[in-house]
């Protein structure tokens, strides 16, 4: 159940096993899950959920998640963070380019994700009090 003071985080994972164990972890820390499996519905969530942080999959079946991540900054200020089992320096170097605001590269620790998701929240907090101002006080 989403609390007020949540942040909405959209996850686009067409991994059924990585959704089920973010859906299982993130909300106990403040997070309310938006699930996406392919990039087409990425970017309609996006745009019509309009997330405070955009998990992103590079391996996803009907779009690359580089050309995913250009297609969300069009539009979005959302910090989206890869996640992803390309784990070269070109594939990094290419996501960051495109828009992404962090890598990291699976397998990874639940609490290095939550660490990496409070370092995009002091990023949304610094840019703007609309949303989270709110909630703090
Ligand atoms: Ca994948």
């Amino acid at each position: 159940m989403a609390k007020a003071g949540d942040l909405q985080v959209l996850l686009v994972e067409d991994e059924a096993q990585m959704r089920r164990f973010l859906r299982s972890s993130l909300p106990a820390h403040g997070y309310e899950l938006i699930e996406a499996a392919t990039g087409r519905d990425a970017i309609t969530q996006a745009g019509t959920r309009n997330p405070d942080i955009i998990l992103l999959d590079l391996g996803l079946p009907d779009m690359d998640g580089v050309e995913i991540a250009k297609q969300l900054r069009t539009f979005t200020k959302a910090p989206i963070i890869v996640l992803s089992a390309r784990g070269q320096e070109r594939d990094k170097v290419d996501a960051l380019d495109a828009g992404a605001d962090d890598y990291l590269t699976k397998p990874f620790a639940l609490s290095e994700l939550l660490a990496r998701m409070r370092v995009a929240r002091r990023h949304i907090e610094g840019r703007s009090d609309e949303k989270i101002g709110r909630a703090h006080v």
